[in-house]
């Protein structure tokens, strides 16, 4: 059975106090009262280290947001897969359409912080998505598999076993504007009927495939409803415990 996730991705928001204060309490409100999804916390890579020491890791998870395409060297202000590994961090967001449209990641770049992250035994959260006038013209599905092809068509089964797919349409990342549970299931159908084609049936059955953009406790249930949706990638919610935890529990009865 796949995994059910529901990740946080903070983005650059909290100092570090405000950090590891967050993480503290919500570590202290899933101790009291379990979840029954994997649950991970990617933070500002500066967070990271402190973070991991003030979760329990056997409830919540530990990512970055992004990591460098280099492996070492004299690549002034970025930070390695290794270095990530290092804090204590098991997984790394890639992908992220904020990286794509303001920092220029393209397919062939993400493709190497990819094969960077999976050979430092990061788990990848790779995130997928059309803009708006994509989906206007009928264009989400060819993106969307390209964004696939470009990036991740090259790993073998065994190392996408270690990639969870995060599907974002981009015109409802922190716009308030939710894709209905009908768009997200389709679009998650889709992806892994591309799985399929590429790497098996099995492996498709496999890969988890969350949503992202505006998921909130109000719309969570509905979402995760979806036979495909097997969880959520929130930005803005993750940054309060009330509101991150209503989303983990929407998992419940
Ligand atoms: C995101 O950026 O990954 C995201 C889903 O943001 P928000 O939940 O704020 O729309």
């Amino acid at each position: 059975m796949r995994k059910k996730i529901v990740a946080g991705n903070w983005k650059m928001n909290k100092t570090l106090q405000e950090g590891v204060a967050l993480a503290k309490d919500l570590n202290a409100a899933l101790t009291a009262d379990k979840p029954v999804c994997d649950v991970v916390i990617c933070t500002p890579f500066i967070h990271l280290a402190s973070v991991n020491n003030e979760i329990d890791k056997s409830i919540i998870g530990l990512g970055a947001e992004n990591c460098a395409d280099k492996v070492s060297g004299a690549y002034t202000g970025e930070v390695s897969a290794a270095m990530v590994k290092s804090t204590g961090a098991d997984y790394v967001i890639l992908g992220h359409s904020e990286r794509r449209a303001y920092y220029g990641e393209t397919a062939a770049i993400l493709k190497e912080k990819v094969n960077l992250a999976l050979a430092n035994d990061l788990k990848v959260i790779f995130c997928i998505g059309e803009v708006l006038e994509e989906r206007e013209a009928g264009k989400q599905n060819e993106v969307v598999k390209e964004q696939l092809e470009g990036s991740l068509f090259e790993l073998s089964a065994e190392q996408l076993s270690n990639v969870v797919l995060a599907y974002e349409p981009v015109w409802a990342i922190g716009t308030g504007k939710t894709a209905t549970s009908e768009q997200a299931e389709d679009m998650h159908a889709f992806i892994r009927g591309v799985i399929a084609e590429k790497f098996g049936a099995a492996v498709a059955e496999e890969t988890s495939i969350l949503y992202g953009g505006s998921c909130k406790p109000s719309n969570a249930k509905e979402l995760f409803s979806k036979p495909n949706v097997d969880g959520g990638l929130i930005g803005g919610a993750a940054l309060e415990v009330a509101d991150f935890k209503g989303i983990i529990d929407a998992w419940k009865n």
